[in-house]
């Protein structure tokens, strides 16, 4: 069994890279990877962790893109080696506009009677903040009764409290994860929220001809039947497979490790399939 989609707390998770390393050695994980949002710090500290008990650590990231004024969480893996100092550059100007929307979202909040400031926030998270540390943040001052309450009133796209960022477009997104020699993947895909899958195969149609790797078929959210209709699309695009739990730790407690919310089990083939059709 392996998981290739994993937050730690440098994003919006909860385990430290250490953590989350010594969990999956602990679970019997044959391969793992880190894929964080728009950081890799949490990939870098788990490293040496991870030669140290021989754990298959895999470099990954989890971009947030637009496309078509849609949010689309566009997963990227580093097979080979991780990404140069181009890349990092990039993820580094992106972290310093997400900054800037915090700071506008802290005072739009402010302004609705939520008594929060942008450096209380900050310090719940590391690498990067983004609105789960808010929703966390309006928890423990009692302002919702939970995270989800949060988003729902204030923090979600449709909701009072929230400020756009800008965000990178997903095929240009597709090319720099390319050029720094990731392949890409789109992250559950359910979560699009197509009704139509005619869309969806469209989408995915156009991004490959932009070039994209692969597609998340196994998630925690995915039933059966979106595993068999991803998996169909990329065999009709000849396009890879990945897939994990999407772990946040204590974030989201009904998703575990590995097993997501009970029973997937995505085999070590995946991770070798992928690797086979890396481009060198
Ligand atoms: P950000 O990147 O700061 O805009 O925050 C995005 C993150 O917030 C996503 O990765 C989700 O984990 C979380 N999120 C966004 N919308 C919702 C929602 N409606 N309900 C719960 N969590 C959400
Ligand atoms: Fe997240
Ligand atoms: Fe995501
Ligand atoms: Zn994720």
């Amino acid at each position: 069994m392996i998981d290739l989609h994993t937050h730690t707390n440098e994003s919006d998770g909860t385990y430290t890279p250490f953590e989350l390393v010594d969990s999956a050695v602990a679970l019997g994980l044959e391969a793992l990877a880190i894929s964080d949002h728009d950081t890799l710090a949490g990939y870098d500290q788990a490293l040496p962790r991870a030669q140290e008990k021989g754990l298959d650590l895999v470099c990954g990231i989890e971009l947030s893109t637009k496309s078509n004024g849609k949010t689309v969480h566009l997963l990227g893996y580093f097979l080979a080696q991780p990404p140069s100092g181009g890349f990092r550059d990039w993820l580094a100007e992106m972290q310093a506009t997400r900054r800037d929307r915090n700071r506008r979202m802290a005072e739009r909040l402010r302004s609705l009677g939520i008594d929060i400031t942008i450096e209380e926030v900050e310090k719940k998270g590391r690498s990067l903040t983004g609105r789960p540390h808010f929703a966390r943040l309006m928890l423990e001052k009692g302002y919702v009764s939970s995270i989800q309450q949060a988003f729902d009133e204030y923090l979600d796209e449709s909701a009072k409290g929230y400020v756009d960022r800008e965000e990178p477009e997903l095929s240009a997104s597709i090319q720099r994860l390319r050029a720094a020699g990731g392949i890409s993947s789109i992250a559950h895909p359910v979560r699009l929220g197509y009704r139509d899958p005619g869309k969806l195969r469209t989408l995915v149609g156009e991004m490959r001809d932009a070039g994209l790797g692969a597609l998340e078929c196994y998630h925690s959210d995915h039933k059966a039947h979106d595993v068999e209709q991803y998996l169909g699309l990329t065999r009709e695009f000849e396009l890879g497979v990945t897939g994990g739990s999407d772990f946040h730790g204590d974030a989201k407690p009904n998703v575990r490790l590995g097993v997501g919310t009970g029973n997937l089990n995505i085999p070590r083939s995946v991770l070798d399939h992928l690797r086979e059709i890396r481009p060198s």
